[in-house]
């Protein structure tokens, strides 16, 4: 084929594939017009999870009728006059390509308004095909509607996800810029009623219920930072609440909202220690430069910045949130050991604070820093998770650091960690229930109201007859709670509440949730947070039947996600390590 510039239709379908990729993008870069104009209220309508209608209302400046069919061309824009600009961007948009993009690849309305106009203008765009503007009586400010996202791309159209996933990536744009800007008023609905709706009124905590549910909202600790012309404010989790991924790790940067940022690390260094490997702190963060300490225009979609001096943004977020986290003492999580049906002393908060996951023995000699098994040191977690053999029976000698049972068997010693045998417990009594087809019940005495976020009440709710398989009885109970009323008998005496936070929070994304799940990864789940913890004091009878019951199990040597539950000390290694046995 001979070189040729591309048909116009053709090179704006590519820019648009840049910046529009699913009904969130539309959502974001509208919002973000609506917040540079000004707008003090944006009200976003969708429907059908946005592939239908997305449409943004807002009392912003407005565009000027002679400038309305301008502002659809590509690189038009009104916030930028020279290639210096760049480098001082107060505006959440700057390339002009938005609603060109957008424009060429649905039905687009915009109607505006200015506040000195008699009257407003009205352009449609049909897949960038840009109609006759009519003057229209209008409000102030400006409404674009956005139908039949990708009509005319079908290929794009493919790589929508399930409505559900769509509308949560909506949802959870929606509600941080809503963090960021407490100040503006946001609605966000589909059909009547609003799925989030914020008063503009400055409340930031009040906000924060909204993306992750009352009770978290209530524990997030405040950060407030100011250094040098940066500022930071927001919330932090403490050390006690924390998630699988770094999925509710939220940067704002000069009120753009960031992904991918080396801030996240930052964050995450402040956390050194204080968490348990695999385990990620909730945040949401808001970071104020100077315009010129950071270059926003590294991204088409403009999710990511390049700070001037990274190291300073990166220590000064390092340090203002570990300055947070110590501040805020954090309040010891005592957990009555109800599962054991024994009342424990109170933990010590220290193991609370991440000592569970890793066996720490000074300066080990390598032959006991890693489970070994009969004899043979090389085995990996993975083979030993495949091989089927029982353990042999074991004397208990007791318990260490409240978090490891110590026993004696014919062949050494064993360290035991009581939260990963007793998940492994829990989880193989439960698949057995489950086998069977038969997991009984227990109704609950007094139904326990549990509140969500929006986003996970709508995953779960899809989810309930998934859940009734596995023993529990859930129900919807007003806006984004549920009530349990039933739970598997083998978790009675365990916290409903925390079961069914168990189930939910960890789900990705962007995986259809629960619904394309084994069961058994639903019940993985619910075994570690209901699995006896580290620090946790046992009585000599629960560390006893703990043992009993570790024995029986069918792989009682790794824990549902593949950890081991247990480091052996071989007599024969004891015997080399003391130097009785061979060579000195
Ligand atoms: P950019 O935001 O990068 O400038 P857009 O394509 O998103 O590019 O918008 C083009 C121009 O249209 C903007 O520069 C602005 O002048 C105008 N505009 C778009 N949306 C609005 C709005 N909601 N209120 C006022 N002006 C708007
Ligand atoms: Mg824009």
């Amino acid at each position: 084929m001979p070189i040729r510039i591309l048909p116009p239709e053709v090179s704006s379908q590519i820019a648009a594939g840049e910046v529009v990729e699913r009904p969130a993008s539309v959502v974001k870069e509208l919002v973000e017009n609506a917040l540079d104009a000004g707008a003090k209220s944006v009200s976003v309508s969708v429907a059908t999870a946005g592939r239908t209608l997305v449409q943004v209302a807002d009392d912003g400046v407005g565009i000027p009728a002679d400038e309305l069919t301008l502002a659809i061309e590509r690189h038009a824009t009104s916030k930028l006059a020279c290639a210096e600009d760049l480098f001082r961007i107060a505006t959440l948009g700057f390339r002009g390509e938005a609603l060109a993009s957008i424009g060429s690849v649905s039905r687009m309305t915009i109607t505006s308004r200015r506040a000195d106009a008699p009257a407003g203008a009205r352009l449609r765009v049909e897949g960038g095909i840009i109609g006759k503007l009519e003057k229209i009586g209008a409000p102030v400010g400006t409404v674009v509607s956005v139908e039949d996202l990708f009509y005319n791309v079908p290929a794009r159209l493919k790589f929508l996800k399930q409505d559900a996933t769509e509308r949560r990536a909506i949802d959870a744009l929606l509600t941080r810029y809503a963090l960021a800007y407490p100040d503006v008023r946001f609605k966000l609905s589909e059909g009547n009623s609003p799925s989030l709706h914020t008063t503009g009124d400055g409340d930031r905590r009040a906000i924060l219920a909204a993306l992750y549910g009352v009770e978290v909202a209530r524990q997030m600790l405040d950060v407030l930072a100011d250094e040098e012309g940066f500022k930071l404010t927001g919330f932090i989790s403490p050390t006690a609440l924390t998630r699988s991924n770094r999925k509710e790790i939220t940067f704002f940067v000069n009120g753009r909202w960031v992904q991918d940022t080396p801030l996240t690390s930052a964050l995450l260094q402040a956390y050194h220690t204080l968490l348990m490997v695999g385990r990620y702190p909730l945040a949401a963060l808001f970071i104020e430069v100077p315009p010129e300490e950071v270059d926003v225009n590294v991204h088409p979609a403009k999710a990511e910045v390049r700070f001037r001096s990274p190291d300073k943004a990166f220590s000064f977020v390092q340090r203002a949130t570990r300055r947070a986290l110590l501040t805020y003492t954090p309040v010891p999580q005592v957990m009555p050991s109800t599962l054991w049906g024994a009342p424990s002393r109170s933990v010590d908060p220290a193991w609370s604070l991440g000592h569970a996951e890793s066996v720490d023995l000074g300066n080990p000699p390598s032959a006991i820093s890693g489970p070994e098994v009969e004899g043979n040191p090389q085995s990996t977690i993975s083979n030993l998770q495949s091989q089927i053999s029982n353990i042999p029976l074991l004397r208990l000698i007791g318990q260490i650091g409240a978090t490891y049972l110590v026993a004696e068997g014919p062949d050494g010693l064993y360290l035991i960690d009581q939260h990963a045998a007793h998940e492994r417990v829990l989880f193989e009594k439960l698949m057995a229930q489950h086998g069977k087809k038969n997991i009984p019940a227990q109704a609950l005495l007094n139904p326990v109201m549990v509140d969500l976020s929006r986003a996970s009440a709508e995953m779960l709710v899809t989810q309930i007859p998934v859940l009734q398989h596995l023993g529990f009885d859930v129900e919807p109970f007003g806006t984004n709670a549920y009530q349990v009323r039933a739970v598997p008998s083998l978790f009675a005496k365990s916290d409903p509440a925390a079961a069914l936070r168990a189930l939910v929070e960890d789900f990705e994304e962007d995986e259809a949730p629960l619904l394309n799940e084994i069961e058994a990864k639903i019940a993985g789940r619910v075994c570690k947070r209901l699995a006896v913890k580290a620090g946790q004091v046992l009585s000599a009878d629960e560390q006893r039947a703990l043992l009993a019951d570790l024995e029986t199990c069918a792989s009682p040597r790794t824990c549902p996600h593949g950890r081991p539950t247990m480091i052996h000390l071989s007599v024969d290694m004891l015997e080399r390590q003391f130097g009785r046995k061979g060579a000195r």
